[in-house]
Formats: structure tokens, C-alpha cells, sequence
């Protein structure tokens, strides 16, 4: 089993997920005594930094992006001693020579961990330059960051030209949603009670719903997400991962093979989507002008500056074919310039069998919710206190978890403190193996090829609303409806 990792580089250390997200995060692990004492960590990038210029940029972001409360001078100035930097161009031989002999000074012997930060096109060259300079063999592990690919095959060639150098073992693809708090909970949630698993199936379960609402638009990186969409940068990835949590059977193991082996069954039950259903059990919209928060915003083709077909918001009816949950639709849904930020699962019990008290009681449910705060919902029916002549009343009435209340004292984490723990210890189980990216892509392949077929251009929604009205006949032909 892998020993924890001794040298840490980065590339693309100069990049925006490094200063918002990874700096911070391991300012948070080292604060916490989380690092192992011998880890250095290395940046590299084509900025022109030497280790000391470096050292005041990552101070920089820690002062932007780590909360006051949380920052302590002397804990900065150890992380910033375990900090180096080389200036390195991809593709430039001689720079990435000296980037190899910093590497092999700084891991003294000891494994390590690449994390690939940069645009997804240069991970190839980066695991060729590795392998070339002796650096990727055994004792040796790559964080890989997404989009891997927009489609099956683009996906096939950057993990084939990784999997020239590193084993599948040894390779880490990140969906950082699976490094969030509310995300591991949901599996803590389901195989650590009794109570949910019994019920946790068609029998009992009406309809699931998997909603990530943004009330961003594309913010300057339009370029970047013209080319993928709504399918492609957060459904293959991240809402698929949810869904998998959600759906699958019961690891024996919480250890990486378990729990992907289940993921896996969950993703090829997938009933797929094709020419001759993306009309019936899909949607897809794009914003125009309108308001979030009486705050009016351009539509998304004002923002790009151009026309374009590409996708903003996208629902799906999507059905898992197998014995657990023949039937059971899983609504997902993901948008920008939504009216609220929203990431929740919903899952909808079915009505009791007979009722005692004249009208029909509402259907209970649970909600799991991971933004803006994690949360979780039961919703029960309750007698309505007093005295009715009619005899009993019945209200709604929820059982509201507060996370953040409930573990008031626990600072928390950011996604990458989870993810980089694991990555330097070698542990791959919060991690998406290849044969699930394959699986998601092929699934969600088949439904942009299906719109091509079928000519399905986006459906215009207002900035501001839950999406083009398509959306709400998706769940309203089966009786359901969007969770407000
Ligand atoms: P970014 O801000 O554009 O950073 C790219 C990094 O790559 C920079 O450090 C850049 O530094 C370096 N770079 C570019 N060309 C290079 C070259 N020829 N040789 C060496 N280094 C080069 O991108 P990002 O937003 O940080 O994203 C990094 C990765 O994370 C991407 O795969 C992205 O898809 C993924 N990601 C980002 C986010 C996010 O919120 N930002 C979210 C999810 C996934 P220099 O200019 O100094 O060379």
C-alpha cells in the first residue's frame, strides 16, 4: 500500500483554482497538522517566480481566500517554508528537464503526488515529460483535474496518454464535488442508520431529484464553457457522481474498489437517451436577459458576444433499470442564472397505502442539502394542534437538521483539504475511476447526439426563472413537480 506522499507539485500553481481553492486548502491541512511533516510542495508554471516570489503570491491568496478568523501568521510562514516553485513552459524540453531534477531533489527518495492544474490538452505532454525524465514509476500518483474530454473519444485519448505512464491505481481524477462535507454525509446518511435503507427503494421511493442551480452566468470564461455546456461541464460529471451516491447498492467496503465497483453498476443501468427519446425526457435552455435578485443581467449570447447553441441549463427524466429502482424517475437538473444557488437531493416517498382522515396525506420526504448550506429535511405530517369538528387536521411538518449548527465548532473543510489528504496518502475512493468517466460519457454522448439527430436547439429561459417551461412538464406528466 502506498506510503504517504513527500513532495507535492503543482502545475498551473499560478493559475485560479490554485489561489482560490488549492493554496487555501492546504494552508487549512497544514494548519491542522493534517500534512505529513517532510511534505514540500512544489509550484510550477510559466510565471516567471523564484521560490521567494512565490511564497508572497500563496501568501496572497491565503490573505484573499482564507477567512481572517482562520489565518495565524506563524501557521502561514510554516506552509510557506514547505513552498518552492520553478518556472517551467509545457512543451519546452529544456525547462521541463530542470522542473524533472527539482522534483527528484525535493521528494528525497520519498512518493509523490502530481496534481494537473492546468488546461486538460496538456496532460499528455506533462505524463510524457515524467516518463521521460524516470518520475512517473512506481511510488508516483497523478490528480487529474476536469473536463476529461467533451465526449467518449476526446476523454479515451487524454486517459490513454496518461495511462501510457501511470497504472489506473496510481491515477486520482478529481470531481471535487466528491470532497464536499454534505456529499461524503449522504454516505454516512444511508449505511450508517437503519432507518433509510429498508426504505430506500421503488417500493417506497416515487421520485428522486438531483438539482445544481447556479445564479451565475459565465463570468469571462465563456470561451471555456461555450465549448462544453451545462451536459458537459456539470452533468456527466458531477450530478452523474450524485446520482451514483444516491442509487448505489451498499459497498461492503468504504475503500476505493467497493465503493467504485458499486458506482459503476449505477452508471451502466443508466436506460440510455437517444435520438428517439431526448424529446421526451429531456430539456435543454438557454438564458436570456432578464433578473437575479431585482438585479437585471444580459442573456448568455450578450455575454459571449456571438451566436451560439450551447446549452445553459439542462433537465433530464433519467431511469436506473434494475431491481431497486425499476420505475422511479431521477429528475436532474442543472442551470446557470437560476433565481436561488441550489445544489439538493430530494428524494419523494410514495403516499401511504390508505388514508385515515378523509383527504390524502402528502407524500413524506427527505432532502439532502449541500448549498448554500448543508442541511437535512424530513418531511412528516403532523396533527394540526386544536379541535376541528371535521375531525383530525393534518399538517406538513419538517425535521430540519442544521449541519453547520449541529457541529458548530467544526471548521469547515474545503473540498481539495479531503481530496489532497487522500491523494498524499494514496487513498483513490473519493476519486472517479476511468471506467466510470467512459460510462458517464457514453450515456451523455448519446443524448447530445440524440439533439444533433432530432434538431433540439436550447429552449430560451429569462435569467432568473427555473428554466424554459419545458422543464416543469418533464415532471409534471408524471404527476411530480419541481421541489420549489
Ligand atoms: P487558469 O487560471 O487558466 O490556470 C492555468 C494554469 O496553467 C496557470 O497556472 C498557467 O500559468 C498554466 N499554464 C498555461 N499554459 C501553460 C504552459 N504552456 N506551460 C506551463 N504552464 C501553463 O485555469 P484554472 O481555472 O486554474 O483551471 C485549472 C484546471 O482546473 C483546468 O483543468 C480547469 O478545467 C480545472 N478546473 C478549474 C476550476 C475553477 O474553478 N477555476 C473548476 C474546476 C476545474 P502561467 O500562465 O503562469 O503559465
Amino acid at each position: 500500500s502506498p506510503t504517504p506522499a513527500s513532495l507535492l507539485t503543482i502545475f498551473g500553481a499560478s493559475g485560479d483554482l490554485a489561489q482560490r481553492m488549492l493554496l487555501p486548502s492546504l494552508y487549512g491541512l497544514h494548519r491542522d497538522g493534517l500534512l505529513p511533516p517532510t511534505l514540500r510542495i512544489l509550484g510550477t508554471a510559466r510565471s516567471e517566480f523564484d521560490d521567494d516570489a512565490f511564497r508572497t503570491s500563496v501568501a496572497d491568496s491565503i490573505e484573499r481566500f482564507v477567512p481572517a478568523a482562520d489565518r495565524d501568521d506563524a501557521m502561514v510562514r510554516g506552509l510557506l517554508e514547505r513552498v518552492h516553485y520553478v518556472p517551467a513552459t509545457l512543451g519546452d524540453e529544456a525547462s521541463f528537464a530542470t522542473l524533472g531534477a527539482r522534483v527528484a531533489e525535493l521528494r528525497n527518495g520519498g512518493d509523490v503526488v502530481y496534481h494537473l492544474s492546468t488546461a486538460p490538452r496538456f496532460y499528455g505532454d506533462i505524463c510524457r515529460g515524467l516518463g521521460a525524465l524516470q518520475l512517473a514509476g512506481a511510488g508516483t500518483r497523478v490528480m487529474l483535474e476536469k473536463p476529461i474530454g467533451h465526449s467518449l473519444a476526446s476523454a479515451n485519448a487524454i486517459n490513454d496518454s496518461v495511462a501510457a505512464v501511470f497504472d489506473e491505481s496510481r491515477i486520482f481524477r478529481v470531481d471535487h464535488y466528491l470532497g464536499k462535507e454534505g456529499v461524503q454525509n449522504l454516505l454516512a446518511l444511508r449505511f450508517g442508520n437503519a432507518m433509510f435503507e429498508p426504505l430506500w427503494n421503488a417500493r417506497h421511493i416515487q421520485q428522486v431529484q438531483i438539482t445544481v442551480a447556479e445564479t451565475v452566468g459565465v463570468e469571462g470564461r465563456g470561451d471555456y464553457y461555450d465549448d462544453y455546456g451545462a451536459m458537459r461541464d456539470m452533468l456527466q460529471n458531477h450530478l452523474l457522481q450524485l446520482l451514483c451516491l444516491v442509487a448505489m447498492e451498499p459497498p461492503s467496503h468504504f475503500d476505493p474498489t467497493a465503493v467504485r465497483n458499486e458506482k459503476i453498476k449505477v452508471l451502466r443501468s443508466l436506460r440510455p437517451i437517444g435520438r428517439n427519446e431526448v424529446a421526451a425526457e429531456t430539456v435543454s435552455g438557454q438564458y436570456t436577459a432578464g433578473a437575479i435578485d431585482g438585479q437585471a443581467v444580459p442573456g448568455y449570447l450578450d455575454e459571449l458576444g456571438r451566436k451560439s447553441r450551447t446549452e445553459t441549463f439542462v433537465a433530464i427524466r433519467a431511469q436506473v433499470d434494475n431491481w431497486r429502482w425499476a420505475g422511479v424517475p431521477f429528475y436532474l437538473r442543472t442551470g446557470k442564472r437560476m433565481p436561488r444557488r441550489s445544489t439538493e437531493i430530494y428524494l419523494q416517498l410514495r403516499q401511504v397505502p390508505h388514508s385515515i382522515f378523509g383527504v390524502a396525506p402528502q407524500p413524506n420526504a427527505l432532502v439532502i442539502r449541500l448549498q448554500p448550506d448543508e442541511r437535512i429535511e424530513l418531511q412528516l405530517m403532523s396533527k394540526t394542534p386544536g379541535l376541528d369538528r371535521s375531525g383530525l387536521q393534518l399538517s406538513p411538518v419538517e425535521l430540519d437538521l442544521d449541519m453547520h449548527e449541529e457541529f458548530a465548532n467544526v471548521r469547515r473543510r474545503l473540498a481539495y483539504e479531503r481530496l489532497y489528504l487522500d491523494a498524499i496518502e494514496g487513498n483513490g475512493t473519493l476519486f472517479v475511476r476511468r471506467d466510470e468517466t467512459e460510462s458517464a460519457w457514453q450515456w451523455v454522448d448519446a443524448i447530445e447526439e440524440g439533439w444533433r439527430a432530432a434538431g433540439m436547439a436550447p429552449k430560451a429561459y429569462p435569467a432568473g426563472t427555473w428554466g424554459p417551461s419545458a422543464a416543469v412538464t418533464l415532471t409534471d406528466r408524471n404527476g411530480h413537480g419541481w421541489r420549489e
